[in-house]
């Protein structure tokens, strides 16, 4: 319908999801109104529970949840956000395998595309290091770990099988510490399985550019963290920074390089390249909003979570990129939006924190609230019990506490969710589904009046 007032949103995690929520509850069935989503993944990712999906602790869909069974007035769409233009008050996104593009058409644009993974251009770093920020991430570091134990047992040479089994995790913030923490776990836990891998050939090294770890949480939290971490086996190398991988050899810009088959990058992120070219102010890359959450010069266009500077109003600096920020900061810019269509005020974001928390591997973490330092088995219950409580639908709470319940009876599953063969045989279809797509049978071109074109590459335009 052309007379529609379009909203769109582009991003499906905590900032876009909670204000689609806020939206579809609100203006998203007026018949006047249309609210679109789009998004790379079908799901929101509790990013809190990564860890846990990499230790095996959790199944991996126990932390997502389809974004269209939580939006029941709102359009989703699964593709990629390509370019964005402001004057035109255009999107162009992609789908499908061949990228087919479609243009879509807003009177309000709330960005909220998160951030990427900064390699700095470190060499090497980019083309073999292993992330964590995705749910594939998770799946990709517990397949290794698994991959190389299963290797690491067939091989004689006693160099080679700890140089396989040496993981260096790079980054001391809360994704590096909860990763380290659930990797050490796990692999440490896994190797009585594997008769020919002692203890002794397993290294996990966590490196940090500062003196203490967790910074956000207080140096005596940090230096908990630490010494927990190195009882239970893991290295601490603090005010070391990577300057490169290379021939499983992390190089240090401080210090010996490690021989490690696994180097885990956790120490940077950027927002997203897209936002780069637009002609918003930017603060460290992130997109400058005013106190409502709106892009100053650019009325009817927001931003919020980890791609917006959100000022805070106490301090002036800019609020912290965390779940909690942006999942609250979604919805009061969803608020604002409806204010914006009703003719009533819009309203500032507020939020102060009232904690942080992080887990650091097997019934141990850290946590500060409202200023109360807590450390051990009473932060790691603190953690589980906060976190179960935000974990979105009822119904994945049920599924995650019952997986924390067997954990406490059952050793960690084993099994490798994805084999080389398999991803041989993957790789071996996705080439050619692409050849396909770049030189098409008659039967894939239909021609109109303007001449052939691909079915599979309109180009709509929405609204
Ligand atoms: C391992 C880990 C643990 C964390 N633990 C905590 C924690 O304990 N507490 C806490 O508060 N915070 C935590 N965080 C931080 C938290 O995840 C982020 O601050 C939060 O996700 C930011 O929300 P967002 O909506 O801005 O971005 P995201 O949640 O990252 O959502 C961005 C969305 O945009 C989509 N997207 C990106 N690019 C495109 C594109 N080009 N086209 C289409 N869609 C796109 C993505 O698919 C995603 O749906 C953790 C992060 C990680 C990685």
């Amino acid at each position: 319908m052309p007379n529609k007032t379009r909203v769109l949103i582009l991003g499906g995690g905590f900032g876009g999801l909670y204000a689609a929520l806020h939206l579809d509850k609100t203006i998203a069935r007026d018949q006047d109104i249309e609210v679109t989503l789009v998004s790379r993944d079908n799901f929101i990712l509790f990013t809190p529970m990564l860890p846990e999906v990499a230790a095996g602790d959790l199944d991996l869909t126990d932390i997502i949840s389809p974004l269209r069974q939580m939006l029941k007035h709102t359009n989703v769409l699964i593709a990629d956000v390509k370019s964005i233009d402001p004057a035109a008050r255009r999107v162009t996104i992609g789908y499908g395998l061949n990228r087919a593009q479609k243009i879509l058409s807003y009177d309000h644009l709330l960005i909220a595309l998160g951030s990427e993974t900064s390699f700095f251009n470190l060499p090497g770093v980019e083309e073999s290091a292993l992330t964590m920020k995705s749910l594939g991430d998770a799946v990709i570091l517990r397949n290794q770990a698994l991959a190389v134990l299963e290797v690491a047992s067939l091989v004689e040479d006693p160099v080679i099988r700890r140089t396989m089994l040496s993981f260096v995790v790079a980054g001391g913030g809360f994704a590096g510490v909860e990763t380290v923490g659930a990797l050490n776990d796990f692999v440490r836990e896994a190797v009585r399985f594997y008769p020919n891998v002692t203890e002794e050939d397993v290294r996990i090294v966590l490196v940090h550019p500062n003196p203490v770890i967790l910074p956000e949480l207080g140096e005596d939290l940090g230096r908990y963290a630490q010494r927990k971490l190195a009882r239970r086996g893991v290295e601490i190398r603090t005010e070391t920074r990577v300057s490169g991988y290379s021939d499983q050899r992390v190089e240090f810009k401080e210090g010996e390089p490690i021989a490690a088959g696994t180097l885990v990058w956790t120490a940077g992120v950027t927002p997203h390249a897209v936002l780069q070219t637009l002609p918003f102010k930017k603060e460290r890359n992130r997109i400058v909003v005013d106190e409502t959450l709106e892009v100053p010069g650019f009325p009817g266009v927001w931003a919020v979570g980890d791609c917006a500077s959100v000022p805070d109003r106490k301090t002036g600096k800019a609020q912290p990129p965390t779940a909690q920020h942006a999942l609250r900061q979604g919805r009061q810019c969803a608020k604002n939006i409806v204010a914006t269509f009703r003719g009533k005020r819009k309203r500032p974001f507020s939020f102060t924190m009232l904690g942080q928390l992080a887990i650091i591997g097997r019934r141990a973490g850290v946590a500060s609230i409202l200023g109360v330092h807590v450390s051990g088995l009473l932060a790691w219950g603190l953690w589980r019990t906060i976190y179960l409580m935000k974990l979105p639908r009822f119904e994945k709470k049920l599924r995650v506490a019952l997986g924390w319940t067997l954990d406490l009876f059952f050793p960690k599953d084993l099994a490798q969710h994805v084999t080389l063969h398999e991803v041989e045989r993957v790789q071996r279809r996705l080439e050619t589904a692409r050849r396909r797509a770049l030189s098409p049978s008659p039967r894939q071109v239909e021609t109109s009046s303007t001449g052939p074109r691909l079915l599979s590459a309109s180009n709509g335009h929405n609204g």
